[in-house]
């Protein structure tokens, strides 16, 4: 498949003070060296705790935060080294639907105002084409046309990211950064937009980036899935291959989480020592090694590689 994005070596270290008082400084690795390539029409899940630097990734493809180091091509665009005018297209081409519905609408605007902001900025439509444009864009994520003078209090949770997307979608995307977009919804209402997010695939042929906390979320939207810990991927493989054969201890601890609907598979749970370490005092080694239950002596003090160990699966462990 042709790569349609292309993220490469990515850092983004953020300098910090290290105590109040203390004039030292030190600097958070948020981002540590991210690879990846996403397809057109493909969905790579991308997955860790929280902290774990998904969401900068995110915002550094968006340039919404110029990177430390490192490299992204949206299609042929290098995008850090992009001009105002492409930068321009590429804010269209490119977009994101936020976590939390409730503020990233601005609620003295309402939905005909929130969707049609895009068209307006963009110049794509105005006056009576906008609010025809505007109603079909409702339509697509399930609302309509009564809903157009509405304030975003009146909408649940949900619809209000049925709004989100119908926003983000406006300015005609091809790629979809979802930022753990299902993460403030409750699990009832959870799979019917992540339903949404797949028809609109199908309809609109878009690309997405989906990122989440639980592995269980991306499981069925994604192609491919990307699992995350302190700044790194750790592991990334087809979906089916990563849920089926899981290689990284950390891989398994979090899918050692996700309760099994057949009674026949057995599973156990594997708890994790402590807490995520913090991104300011990355441990030497492998940086999973302070919770890892299957460390031995090399993982204390060598780091290791995200290595292609089957066709299209990579794992960074010493244990492959
Ligand atoms: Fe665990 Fe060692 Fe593999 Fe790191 S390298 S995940 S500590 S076994």
């Amino acid at each position: 498949m042709e790569p349609f994005l292309v993220v490469k070596d990515l850092k983004k270290y953020f300098p910090v003070r290290k105590g109040f008082w203390s004039g030292e400084r030190a600097e958070v690795r948020a981002v540590d060296g991210v690879s990846f390539a996403i397809g057109q029409r493909e969905t790579l899940g991308l997955v860790g705790e929280s902290g774990c630097g998904k969401s900068t990734t995110a915002r550094l493809i968006l340039r919404l935060l110029e990177p430390t180091t490192g490299e992204v091509y949206f299609g042929k665009t290098a995008v850090f080294k992009a001009n105002k005018e492409e930068m321009r297209q590429l804010r269209r081409k490119m977009q994101i639907v936020f976590q939390d519905p409730y503020s990233s609408l601005d609620p003295r605007m309402s939905v005909k105002e929130i969707v049609g902001e895009g068209l307006a900025i963009h110049r794509l439509a105005r006056g009576k084409e906008k609010t025809e444009r505007v109603v079909e864009l409702l339509e697509m994520v399930g609302l309509g046309p009564e809903h157009l003078g509405r304030y975003p209090h009146e909408f649940s949770g949900g619809q209000r990211q049925r709004i989100g997307i119908a926003r983000a979608l406006a300015v005609g995307p091809e790629l979809l950064i979802a930022d753990e977009p299902v993460s403030a919804l409750d699990v009832s209402i959870q799979a019917q937009v992540i339903n949404l997010f797949e028809d609109l695939q199908k309809e609109l042929g878009l690309t997405y980036l989906f990122i989440a906390h639980d592995l269980r979320v991306v499981k069925h939207i994604s192609d491919r899935v990307a699992v995350m810990y302190l700044g790194q991927i750790v592991e990334l493989a087809e979906s089916d291959e990563l849920y089926r054969n899981p290689l990284h201890p950390y891989t398994q601890a979090l899918l050692s989480a996700i309760p099994v609907t057949d009674p026949k598979t057995k599973r156990q749970r594997i708890i994790l020592e402590g807490d995520p370490p913090s991104p300011i005092q990355v441990p030497a080694g492998c940086r999973f090694h302070p919770r890892c239950p299957k460390r031995f002596d090399r993982c204390d003090t060598e780091a290791p590689v995200l290595r292609e160990v089957s066709p299209g699966h990579w794992v960074s462990c010493h244990l492959y």
